[in-house]
């Protein structure tokens, strides 16, 4: 049997997202076909999604000049907390237990990958720390996770800011986005100041 060619083309198009298979997206293909009003917001919801990019001050994702977070003056602006990526960011808001703002590294190193300290958003978190009291260290409880979080601590401890890092409890070698929401306002909670 002959597919029509448009219908081959979404089935590809799905096939290229994570955790969707050759069949799950022939499933979605078909149901977004046979059901117009999905069909349509979803591209409405996909056009709206590309005004989305790096909040210039943070790294989380931004719609308008900066992230939601970064606008909110609410937030405490003496703790910064370091993160690996932005779901990671949103694990931790998730847990409601922290107030502060953040910074996206976007990775972590990885010297056998190639990834060094300039191709993680460094220089924007250096030229962040006027007024900063506190740096959490939120990167994964992975080998690369804590070496980075070593060589931030470092690099603070030069700059004369204390930095903290989450504390255990976490899964030894997980990424945070997987952690439930009370583990992480405990790690949160107890986190340690950096020797
Ligand atoms: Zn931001």
């Amino acid at each position: 049997m002959r597919y029509p060619h448009t219908l081959l083309r979404l089935v590809r198009a799905l096939a290229t997202l994570p955790g969707i298979g050759p069949k799950s997206a022939q499933k979605l293909g078909l149901f977004l076909v046979q059901n117009p009003q999905v069909l349509a917001e979803l591209r409405h919801s996909l056009e709206a999604a590309q005004a989305l990019h790096p909040c210039p001050r943070c790294g989380n994702l931004a719609e308008a000049e900066v992230c939601p977070i970064c606008a909110d003056d609410e937030r405490d602006t003496s703790l910064i907390c370091v993160v690996e990526s932005v779901s990671d960011l949103m694990a931790i808001e998730r847990s409601g237990e922290y107030h502060g703002l953040y910074h996206v590294l976007g990775g972590a190193l990885n010297p056998l990958e190639g990834i060094g300290p300039e191709e993680l958003n460094l220089e924007g978190l250096w030229a962040r720390l006027e007024g900063v009291q506190e740096v959490i260290l939120a990167t994964s409880m992975t080998v690369e996770g804590e070496a980075t979080a070593s060589y931030l601590a470092e690099c603070l401890r030069q700059r004369q800011i204390r930095s903290t890092r989450l504390a255990y409890g976490l899964p030894v070698g997980g990424s945070l986005e997987y952690a439930d929401e009370v583990t992480l306002a405990r790690a949160l909670e107890n986190r340690r100041g950096y020797p």
